[in-house]
């Protein structure tokens, strides 16, 4: 069999294997990807049990548990959009609980979420609008937004093109895109082989690199302006439940909570990249 990267086009092979499943990955611009069986349709993972006490399957034990730690990462990482003009539109694609949307409104942005799972929006934080759609087909005009995140969502989205092109779309020329990721590329993947804690299947479709990255927006007339690896901070407790289910698979007990667990401590492992780029004038 051969196949073609989905971002470049380039040839790909099989090079390693986790859960049963070939990853496949670009000779080109190194991204990673899988092809999922007929029939699967990755919108139908998110449900209730996505968010919590999903142990046993995808997804996480307490999305919940994690809120300040996430908030404090999304604030860190709008910061770096620089402070928005009066009624500056954000769109923050696949917001889950809406805890990034809710930062950008106290950053100052005018900002709501695009959510395609109903039990997550139904659990929007606080005053965070969540509008329910497909990030593919967001039901807005074209460039009504002057900033699109999608923060450890773009993996999850089963076509890159699609998807990026959809943004590019909605952001109004020297609007800018801002995204995490996982770096397959980095050291931390390539010495984990197999064991790398962001090779969640079937939840993660791709595995990016930064140049399947760099590649994927400037082919919708995205220019990168800044890539790095960031500390990103984790719960304690979180930590352990990536390990365990790297190390043990996801059929391994789960622990008791101890005290201390919730606890956020700063890691990086270069292994998660945050890129931002601009729409370039038309
Ligand atoms: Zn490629």
């Amino acid at each position: 069999m051969a196949l073609s990267c989905p971002v470049c086009g380039a040839g790909a092979a099989p090079r390693l294997r986790k859960d049963e499943v070939e990853i496949w990955f670009c000779s080109d611009c190194g991204l990673g990807f899988w092809l999922p069986g007929p029939g699967f349709d990755p919108s139908a993972l998110y449900d209730a049990s996505y968010f919590g006490g999903s142990e046993h399957g995808p997804g996480y034990d307490d999305y919940a548990g994690l809120e300040q730690a996430l908030r404090r990462n999304f604030a860190r990482r709008l910061e770096r959009l620089g402070p928005p003009e009066r009624g500056a539109r954000l769109l923050d694609l696949g917001p889950a609980f809406g805890y990034a949307v809710d930062e950008a409104r106290r950053a100052g942005w005018c900002a709501l979420g695009l959510e395609i799972s109903s039990d997550a929006a139904r659990r929007a934080a606080g005053a965070a609008p969540i509008v329910l759609g497909d990030a593919a087909r967001a039901p807005f005009p074209d460039a009504s937004f002057d900033a699109v995140t999608l923060w450890d969502v773009i993996e999850h989205l089963p076509d890159p093109h699609a998807a990026i092109g959809e943004v590019a779309r909605l952001l109004r020329p020297g609007g800018r895109i801002a995204l995490s990721t996982g770096d397959v590329g980095s050291l931390a993947a390539r010495l984990s082989g197999p064991r790398w804690h962001l090779y969640t299947l079937p939840e993660h479709l791709f595995f990016y690199s930064r140049e399947s990255l760099r590649r994927l927006l400037l082919a919708h007339g995205l220019r990168v302006e800044r890539l790095r690896a960031e500390a990103a901070l984790y719960p304690l407790g979180y930590l352990v439940e990536r390990l365990r289910k790297s190390l043990l698979g996801r059929g391994a007990a789960r622990p008791a909570r101890w005290p201390g667990s919730g606890l956020a401590i700063p890691v990086n492992l270069f292994d998660v990249v945050t890129i931002q780029a601009v729409r370039e004038a038309a």
